[in-house]
């Protein structure tokens, strides 16, 4: 809400219009007969009419209208007014609300109608002296009305003069302090000071125009009144109005005007020459209005004019910043960009274009349209054939079509090859009507080159899968095959079928899949299904058992592919046929089988008749006897070595070729398995001591014959007399894996042997030790094969520390096993 204004600005308002009122009250002419006397002029309604217009609340327009009238009421009776006069006093500020309400409607953007801008307008000066005009006219014809009724002698003629005095004074005084609100407000709106400093070109031309008004007013209207000087008036007003804004012109006018008016009321000048002094002072007041007029209009117009002007320079400024930009952005842009009319003038292109067609000048660039030979031609299709009038993307967009990229060749036929896309959209003509087209030009060659290679890669990559000995499917989400070889259909139907392994995946009861136990395949068991969902399947066994057709043994394995985000999710499922090297190795087991079987049933007939002569020897008193007996001794002791060795041998065979056949297998309670058996009369195995151990996962039979090795071993190399004492326990090594160590209070490994000892045959001790050199190479190669690692190191204690690491879970075997 605004607030009132000060009271001492009210207060301003008022004493100025009791003084401007009180002035203009001895400015009266007698009326005629008993008509009291009659104003010549009124300058108190362009005060009064700036002070309502300046209320910006209703309760301060209210105010002001009280205060106005009463005020106007008390200097009428203060100077000789009567009684009546003072009363129809309430009447004026009909005139002043009137021109403020239509103000209000037809100007609201101006101080004093409601808004805060000054007069800028022409058209806004003419409304404003329509809405005062109007109003007086209905004040003038509403006070002479009343006035008829009950002052008998009022006239129209006094009607008229009314209004001109009326008129006069708002059109000068009133619209000045329009000029000045607005100007004042303005410049508090804008934060500018008010107040600036004139050049002095501006006051050599206010002392011209002062001179000039001085020399008219004391040379025509004082020495020749006769002389019609008054228009010349109207020079200066044409002087300052043409140099000046609309406040000084209309506060210049205002000062000749009233300088005029004020001559002619003492009787000088060349409008003293009209008959009554009504009269008089009724011209003077037109002439003052008319000169009011002829500044505005001037001053405006120029204003307007000049407006204009400085908007075209802001928007010539700003078109050309904006084609400096657009220079910048098509000489930094990647893309070449041209811009071709249809005569074939290149009316703008860039630094990308000219290099795209492997030239610097863009001279050469008429080539691409100009009527010349093929072979010279810069540019042809993908095909070799040139660029030319029927067939270019600029001719299609010059005649109206916009057409998309497409790839094309630029430089001559054996220039260095190239490859472009280009593209071109029509502009609208220029002035002349000529066509006009755009066309852009982006330099492939860099993909071209990368998918070519991709290509080769791809093809390549396709002929190996097809050449593998391994069935290979690549199958989508969903169950949809994206590729597959030749050798999966060999392996899965025998015959090479065509629909199978294309289109969608058949359901595992259709390739008539089974586990080793002989249950069928279930559905989620599908090997691509769990690697669509990110688990890897490593060579799992199936049995494939096609009706009619021999069992074949398969290792399936499935591994979730990498895709772009947002596509579906890919797995490769590899299927190996290992029916015949399963077949070999049976055969090879059973060899083996055979052959210990074989040398050890001799070797049991070699001990057994040792034995007897042992036993028979034993009884004699001979001494050639004993003698004897010692030598079946040593019979007996090569027949055990070689048993042992024949055993070592047979495990070292099976533990490199075995497959393996992994489980979760629990450590501790394999140890103490060990200790039991280990724990029989004769052989030492009391001091086995189990810590903490985890489960593992591998091939049991395997870890134990590791771990049954190294507690032998520890067993056996003790000095004489000293009683094993073996501690088996753990430590994490990492994500998925265990290290396991078997401690002893052996005799020890010199650090020289530590890493050789792993070898096969390789013995560090003294051959009071029987054994074969094999027990460590097969503990090497068991825990190399589960993906770990085996080493021996001084136990602090004394003896030895075997340590080997095992993975705990399936992952870490698969993952260790992809290494
Ligand atoms: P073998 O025990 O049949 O000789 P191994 O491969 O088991 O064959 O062992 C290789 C050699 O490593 C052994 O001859 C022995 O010198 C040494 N060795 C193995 N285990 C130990 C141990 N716990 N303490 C001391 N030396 C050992």
């Amino acid at each position: 809400m605004p607030a009132l204004r000060p009271v001492w600005g009210t207060l301003l308002y008022a004493a100025l219009y009791v003084a401007v009122l009180s002035f203009s009250r001895f400015m009266v002419v007698d009326g005629v007969g008993s008509a009291p006397p009659v104003s010549l002029i009124a300058p108190s309604a362009g005060i009064a009419f700036v002070w309502l217009a300046s209320a910006r609340t209703s309760k301060q327009l209210a105010i002001d209208v009280v205060l106005q009238v009463g005020l106007a009421a008390i200097v009428l009776l203060q100077t000789d007014g009567t009684a009546v006069q003072a009363v129809l006093m309430i009447l004026t500020p009909i005139q002043y609300l009137g021109a403020i309400y239509l103000m209000r409607r037809w100007t609201p953007q101006l101080w004093g109608a409601g808004g805060r801008a000054s007069l800028h307008r022409l058209s806004e000066f003419g409304l404003v002296l329509a809405a005062m005009t109007a109003a007086v006219l209905v004040y003038g014809v509403l006070r002479t009305a009343v006035g008829e009724l009950v002052i008998p002698e009022e006239t129209w003629s006094l009607a008229l003069g009314r209004a001109t005095r009326s008129l006069a004074a708002m059109a000068t005084i009133g619209v000045l302090g329009l000029l000045i609100g607005g100007y004042l407000t303005e410049a508090r709106d804008a934060g500018r000071s008010p107040l600036t400093r004139p050049t002095g070109a501006d006051l050599a031309n206010l002392a011209g125009a002062a001179a000039a008004t001085g020399f008219i007013f004391v040379f025509g209207f004082g020495s020749n009144p006769e002389a019609p000087t008054t228009f010349m008036l109207t020079l200066t007003v044409v002087w300052i109005a043409v140099r000046f804004g609309p406040l000084v012109t209309a506060a210049s006018c205002l000062l000749i005007g009233g300088v005029g008016v004020w001559l002619t009321i003492v009787d000088i000048g060349p409008i003293a020459a009209v008959d009554s002094a009504v009269n008089q002072a009724a011209v003077a007041q037109v002439f003052v209005v008319v000169m009011m007029v002829l500044g505005m209009a001037i001053s405006l117009s120029r204003r307007q004019v000049l407006d204009t002007v400085s908007d075209l320079e802001r928007s010539q400024a700003a078109n050309a910043r904006r084609a400096a930009e657009l220079d910048l952005v098509m000489a930094n842009l990647n893309d070449g960009v041209a811009i071709i009319d249809g005569n074939g003038r290149i009316l703008h292109s860039n630094h990308a274009l000219q290099t795209a067609f492997g030239t610097q000048e863009p001279e050469e660039l008429e080539r691409v349209r100009e009527d010349i030979p093929d072979d010279e031609r810069l540019i042809r299709g993908s095909d070799g054939e040139p660029f030319n009038d029927e067939n270019s993307p600029l001719a299609a967009a010059l005649a109206g079509e916009t057409v998309a990229p497409e790839e094309w060749r630029p430089g001559k036929e054996d220039g260095p090859i190239k490859w472009v896309t280009i593209g071109a959209t029509p502009l609208p003509p220029d002035e002349d009507d000529v066509p006009r087209a755009m066309v852009v030009l982006r330099d492939i060659s860099a993909e071209k080159i990368h998918q070519d290679a991709l290509e080769t890669r791809a093809a390549e990559l396709n002929l190996v899968i097809d050449k593998l000995n391994d069935g290979l499917a690549i199958v989508e989400e969903g169950g949809h095959y994206v590729q597959s070889n030749d050798a999966l259909r060999v392996i899965m139907t025998g015959a090479e079928e065509t629909e199978v392994f294309e289109g969608d995946v058949e359901p595992p009861s259709e390739h008539h899949l089974y586990h080793p136990d002989g249950r069928p395949m279930r559905d989620d068991e599908y090997p691509y299904l769990r690697a669509v969902r990110g688990i890897e399947v490593h060579d799992e066994e199936y049995h494939l058992r096609r009706p009619g057709a021999a069992s074949q043994i398969l290792h399936i394995s499935a591994y979730p592919l990498r895709v772009e985000r947002g596509t579906k999710r890919r797995a490769m499922v590899v299927v190996r046929d290992i029916t015949v090297e399963r077949s070999y190795q049976d055969s090879l087991a059973s060899f083996a089988g055979t052959v210990a079987h074989d040398l050890n049933n001799p070797l049991s007939v070699i001990d057994g008749w040792a034995e007897a002569i042992e036993e028979d020897l034993g009884d004699s008193e001979d001494p050639i006897a004993a003698q004897a007996a010692g030598m079946v001794q040593h019979i007996r002791g090569s027949v055990d070595q070689m048993r042992a060795f024949i055993s070592d041998l047979l495990a070292h065979a099976v533990a490199r070729d075995q497959m393996l056949r992994t489980e979760r297998v629990p450590l501790r309670n394999m140890v103490k398995h060990i200790a039991t058996s280990r724990d029989k009369p004769g052989l030492r195995g009391g001091g086995i001591v189990p810590g903490d151990l985890p489960d593992v996962w591998a091939d049991r039979l395997l870890v134990r014959q590791v771990l049954d090795n190294l507690i032998g071993n520890a067993l056996k190399y003790v000095a004489s007399g000293v009683s094993p004492q073996i501690h088996v326990d753990s430590v994490p090594s990492g994500e998925g894996w265990v290290e396991v160590r078997v401690r002893d209070n052996g005799i020890g490994i010199e650090p020289a042997q530590r890493e050789r000892v792993f070898d096969s045959f390789h013995r560090a001790s003294q051959e009071s030790y029987s054994g074969t050199g094999l027990g460590l190479a097969i503990c090497k190669r068991i825990v190399e094969r589960h993906g770990g690692r085996i080493w021996v190191e001084g136990n602090p204690e004394g003896g030895s520390c075997f340590a080997f690491t095992l993975p705990t879970t399936p992952e870490a075997f698969a993952a260790a096993l992809d290494h």
